[in-house]
């Protein structure tokens, strides 16, 4: 029997008929772009749903990430994770930084807050660190390196939408976070993301940044960058809110049978449960380890022969790419635990469409990889 394949994720969409009146409303008034109406709207209602005062939409969120560094006048040496996407440390190289990279905590799979403050010199201005599968880092400890050293802090919230932490908004830490609306993450407008700040002067100067560095029409006053979001995007967006948290509940519903099938599954752990946020289940992490029957790379591939296209977030680390080995603090000695898990990780499909059936399918051949009948 063939199945449709099964991708890590399937992004969300609104119902296509809900989105026409506004695609022809956009069509009639040609207000496509440039901090339009629905560009407007998006802001405020991301802000009251994020529960934060200062949201600026972006085109997506590496070009949000690369302003976000302009924005603080961010130079030197920046602190950064090794695990997670290359768009992170992309993002310093674009500032003509030097990304350092530290090692994470085995636990949370963020940084490691020790391991920051001994990666700190002379030259460090700022540390940027990723949520990453949405879980939230020790923005505490994070925030006390910050002030006893003077530097900023630039969180990259790319998969944390929609996580909701006890202890104080999580977008709230730092200087800065930043946000991805790019189709694989929880919330999407196709391409797109924000930054999240702290006043309103640093969000007018970011509006500046993301718009060539107009102030009028006449002034220009910074080498500011296109990284404008279009009304497309924007409505899409308006709608999507809509549907989030019927997606969120859909992403727990699987998150909970995946946990309680591999509980007792020998060689497999999945992410500790973090009792201080709800989380967004954007994804699913597990480790696969030394006694599990077959190795990881063994499963990944078995699954795809099943068509079920899990994927191996966050290998080879940020560290491990030729354009970033050279650097001193990508010495596989340096990042001890970030290699382990690199080697171990898979994300295994989730997504609110993923139906039970292939749920199933993905749950039998993770607990029974050699295929024998029990
Ligand atoms: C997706 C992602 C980005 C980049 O987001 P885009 O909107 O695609 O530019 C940056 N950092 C992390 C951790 C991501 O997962």
């Amino acid at each position: 029997m063939s199945h449709d394949p099964v991708y890590v994720t399937r992004p969300f969409l609104p119902p296509l008929e809900e989105l026409i009146p506004d695609f022809s409303n956009i069509w009639e008034t040609r207000v496509l772009t440039n901090s339009g109406p629905y560009h407007m709207a998006l802001e405020k209602a991301l802000a009251e749903y994020l529960e934060v005062e200062y949201v600026s939409l972006f085109c997506n969120a590496t070009i949000a990430l690369v302003t976000a560094l302009q924005a603080l006048n961010v130079k030197g040496e920046v602190i950064t994770t090794p695990y997670s996407f290359v768009a992170t440390s992309h993002s310093l190289l674009w500032n003509n930084i030097q990304p350092v990279f530290a090692d994470i905590d085995p636990v949370s799979l963020n940084l490691d807050p020790d391991a920051i403050e001994r990666a700190i010199t002379e030259r460090t201005t700022a540390i940027m660190p990723v949520h990453c599968y949405g879980v939230p880092c020790d923005t505490d400890a994070i925030q006390k390196i910050a002030d006893k050293y003077k530097l900023h802090v630039i969180y990259d919230a790319a998969h944390a939408f929609g996580v909701k932490r006890a202890s104080g908004n999580l977008f709230a830490a730092g200087d800065i976070s930043v946000l991805s609306f790019h189709a694989t993450k929880v919330f999407n407008t196709l391409e797109g993301g924000a930054i999240i700040c702290r006043t309103p002067e640093m969000k007018r100067h970011i509006d500046h940044l993301k718009n060539f560095g107009f102030v009028d029409e006449v002034t220009v006053v910074e080498a500011g960058i296109n990284g404008k979001m279009n009304e497309i995007q924007a409505a899409i967006g308006l709608h999507q809110l809509n549907y989030l948290e019927e997606a969120l509940c859909r992403r727990r519903l699987i998150d909970t049978q995946y946990r309680q099938a591999f509980s007792k599954v020998e060689g497999v752990t999945c992410m500790a449960v973090c009792n201080e946020s709800i989380s967004n289940c954007a994804y699913f992490p597990v480790l696969i380890h030394d006694n599990y029957p077959v190795t990881r790379d063994a499963l990944y591939a078995l699954l795809r022969e099943h068509n079920i296209f899990a994927r191996r977030y966050f290998f080879p680390l940020i560290s491990d790419f030729d354009m970033y080995r050279h650097l001193p603090s990508a010495n596989p000695a340096n990042l001890p635990v970030a290699g382990q898990i690199a080697s171990k990780v898979l994300c295994l499909p989730i997504y609110p469409e993923l139906s039970d059936e292939d749920l199933q399918r993905i749950i039998t051949l993770v607990q029974n990889p050699s295929g024998e009948k029990k």
